[in-house]
């Protein structure tokens, strides 16, 4: 009989566990994709690359005589009617994490093994399963660096080599057309120009990882912080959709600090390591996707929604290394690091905005959105989250951008307003967002939205009422 391959964000041949124990079974296999009301839930710009990696993925599973199943409805509907038309005997899937996925994951795996099916979930999108961890004592970790103290040195399953071989059906069910979910419907801002900056699909994402490697990982540790130089993996895209196996990042990574290229690849693995640590986070402490990790922290006056931060959305703030953050983000799908940290404490210090405004808005925008990464990212800034950076220490925008875009590259690259000349970056954003906006490179670049130093007591004046 059948076995279904449920597929979410695992979107892979290599290091795939899940796919590696089906293959070795020799069973025929049948690849799904649903699109359910978890998935059709996501923001605009994250539903849109998804929409990508399915079709590349699919290409993938076509060269190996497979075909991936398109099916749209809640999860255990769709997967009951294709174990009754297929006689399938079972259904496997690699886990998720975030609230959503495991409410309806562990639904389904009940509902699956009450009607006799095999049901079971396979590790693959992390480096080691959040509940693995632990402290001296039994607990979990909520200070990074222990956490990276208990995970450095431990062992990582070796990456799975893609199957060889692959037993598909001899007749397949009907699938839905990609095209018809209109999966980029959302997708109001330009489309076209952060198409140009997805590497789509896993020889892409390979090929990425095997770039990095080859060279700025030498210079990780003082680059990654460079937001003009192409100094990081841009991985996050890739690993996102499981377009590329984390155990298999992390091997690679670790080879390179054998090999010399030591305390850049050793920043690097740190890095990984973060994104495991959010992972962890949310696993012991879900509500961190939605609410306050620290409950104190709800006794703050945030503010709501309100034009400054409306202006901040639109990279219109007058503060050119937080215009210029939003305005990357609206041209390629990302942002650099350094500068999500910026344009988050300018939103939720300077403009005395609730942390959940920014998460939203960038978990429409984001084409490497994450669940974990983006809670932990927000509420780290804020001062609300676990090991967070304390509240009284504001970023200052104006002083990071000294720092860290000292002869202005980055803020030139993506504000035209600043430049005699602008560059095809620069002048993307204003194809990129609506027309309603009636934006034009020639205007003059806006006045601050909050003199900084005003922000700034502004915003240690509530936090110390808030302590008094
Ligand atoms: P590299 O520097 O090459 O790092 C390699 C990988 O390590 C990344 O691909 C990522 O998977 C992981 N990583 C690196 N830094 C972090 C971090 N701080 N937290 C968790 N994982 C990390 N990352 C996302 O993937 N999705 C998000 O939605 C997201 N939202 C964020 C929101 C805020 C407010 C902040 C401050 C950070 C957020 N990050 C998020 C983390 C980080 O900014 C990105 O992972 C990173 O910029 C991706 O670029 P890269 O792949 O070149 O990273």
């Amino acid at each position: 009989a059948p076995l279904i391959l449920w597929f979410r964000r695992d979107l892979r041949l290599g290091d795939q566990p899940m796919l590696a124990a089906a293959a070795a079974l020799g069973r025929p296999l049948l690849p799904l994709f649903i699109l359910d009301p978890e998935t059709e839930a996501q923001g605009a710009a994250p539903k849109w690359r998804l929409g990508l990696a399915v079709a590349a993925f699919a290409e993938a599973l076509e060269a190996r005589g497979l075909r991936l199943v398109l099916r749209r409805g809640p999860a255990l509907e769709v997967l009951r009617g294709l174990v009754a038309e297929t006689g399938a005997a079972g259904v496997w899937w690699s886990r998720l994490y975030d609230p959503p996925s495991v409410a309806r994951d562990t639904a389904v795996k009940t509902a699956l093994k009450g009607a006799g099916l095999e049901a079971r979930s396979f590790a693959g999108h992390l480096l080691h399963e959040p509940w693995e961890v632990e402290t001296g004592q039994g607990g979990f970790y909520r200070v990074f660096t222990p956490f990276w103290k208990a995970v450095r040195d431990r062992p990582v399953p070796p990456p799975a080599p893609a199957p060889d071989r692959l037993r598909g059906l001899d007749s397949w069910p009907m699938s839905d057309r990609l095209a018809d979910w209109r999966l980029g419907a959302a997708m109001h801002r330009g489309a076209e120009i952060v198409a140009r900056y997805q590497a789509v699909g896993e020889a892409a994402a390979r090929a990425k990882l095997a770039a990095f490697l080859a060279g700025p990982v030498a210079r990780y540790g003082e680059l990654r912080d460079v937001p003009a130089v192409a100094g990081t993996s841009r991985l996050s895209e890739n690993l996102t959709y499981g377009e590329i196996g984390i155990r298999e990042v992390w091997h690679a990574a670790l080879r390179r600090r054998e090999e010399g290229a030591a305390g850049g690849a050793e920043s690097f693995l740190r890095e990984l390591a973060w994104r495991n640590f959010s992972y962890h986070l949310m696993h012991h402490t879900p509500q961190i996707t939605r609410s306050n990790w620290k409950p104190e922290w709800d006794a703050f006056p945030w503010r709501g929604d309100s034009a400054e931060a409306e202006r901040w959305r639109r990279g219109m703030t007058g503060e050119p290394f937080v215009d210029a953050g939003l305005r990357e983000m609206y041209v390629t799908g990302t942002m650099h690091n350094r500068v999500r940290m910026v344009v988050a404490s300018y939103l939720t210090k300077h403009l005395l905005t609730h942390w959940r405004l920014g998460l939203d808005w960038f978990a429409d925008c984001l084409t490497d959105w994450d669940p974990a990464a983006n809670a932990m990212g927000w509420q780290w800034v804020a001062g609300s989250g676990p090991d967070a950076a304390p509240y009284f220490r504001v970023f200052n925008p104006a002083g990071q951008a000294e720092k860290f875009d000292a002869g202005g590259a980055y803020r030139r690259r993506f504000l035209a307003e600043l430049s005699p000349d602008p560059g095809a970056e620069a002048l993307a954003y204003f194809d990129a967002v609506p027309r309603s906006w009636a934006l034009r490179p020639d205007q003059p670049y806006p006045a601050p939205v909050v003199d900084l130093a005003e922000g700034r007591a502004r915003a240690l004046a509530a936090y110390g009422a808030r302590n008094a």
